[in-house]
């Protein structure tokens, strides 16, 4: 069992993501337990201002510490509680951090707005900051959204069959094979013969040997990576 708490300007964002499918699911097991808090419920002026111009001057406002460090305190729990800011500067997410932070009982995710947060809450309450990708988005609720998405993957029991995640793009450090389904021919083109002969041994070759060509064309440096880990020289699969 995971809880998650979203500390946010926009709780109203997550109603929907965490509504339907596998995390609704999650959710009504038991297995994943999600709060979103609202920041301006933390403010201490009547209008609820959670945000001031910048010292030193400069475009856009900025989220004063205040409001975000009396939020985040409320949601700690005494057992522990892990605090992760989601920022474009942070450590760009991946799988293994995912399955790391799946492994956390409580996880507390602050998005920002604006210019972002005042420096002083990273100083006080962040153990780490998180970034989706190297880009700008307006605020940090879509990236906690992908956060906990990712991350409930991880959680024992969100995902029927374990070897899903298993198999799935980087979890042995390259991408997932192909997959086809019905009908075994669609708009003229035909589904691999070997899929289709039973053959488990061959299957699971065929799987691996497009897994790596794929991987080699679209990310040789995760091919590279792959291959010097399981001691073979690297040859790059581009075009092959
Ligand atoms: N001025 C900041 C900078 O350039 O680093 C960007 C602030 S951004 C407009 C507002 C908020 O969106 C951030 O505080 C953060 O919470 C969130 N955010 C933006 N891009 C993100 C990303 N790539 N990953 C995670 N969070 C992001």
């Amino acid at each position: 069992m995971v809880t998650i708490d979203i500390i946010s300007l926009f709780p109203a964002y997550f109603q929907g993501p965490f509504d339907v499918s596998m995390l609704m699911r999650a959710r009504e097991k038991g297995l994943l337990e999600i709060r979103c808090s609202d920041v301006r419920d933390f403010a201490e002026n009547k209008h609820g201002k959670v945000d001031d111009r910048p010292f030193g001057g400069g475009p856009g406002m900025v989220m004063t510490p205040g409001p975000l460090v009396r939020a985040i305190r409320q949601a700690r729990k005494a057992s522990g509680s892990h605090v992760v800011y989601l920022s474009p500067q942070g450590a760009v997410l991946n799988a293994a951090k995912c399955e790391g932070l799946a492994k956390k009982e409580h996880l507390i995710l602050v998005c920002g707005h604006y210019e972002g947060i005042d420096e002083r809450v990273l100083a006080l309450e962040i153990d780490e900051e998180l970034s989706i990708g190297d880009y700008v988005l307006t605020n940090g609720c879509a990236a906690a959204i992908v956060v906990v998405d990712a991350i409930s993957r991880f959680v024992p029991g969100v995902i029927g069959d374990p070897d899903s995640v298993r198999e799935d793009s980087f979890q042995e450090g390259i991408f997932d094979a192909p997959h086809y389904t019905r009908p075994e021919v669609f708009e003229g083109l035909e589904v691999p013969s070997v899929l289709l002969g039973g053959h488990h041994a061959e299957i699971q070759k065929w799987r691996k040997q497009e897994a790596l060509k794929k991987t080699g064309q679209m990310r040789p440096e995760l091919l590279k990576l792959f291959k010097e880990k399981n001691c073979e020289p690297f040859t790059s699969h581009r075009g092959a």
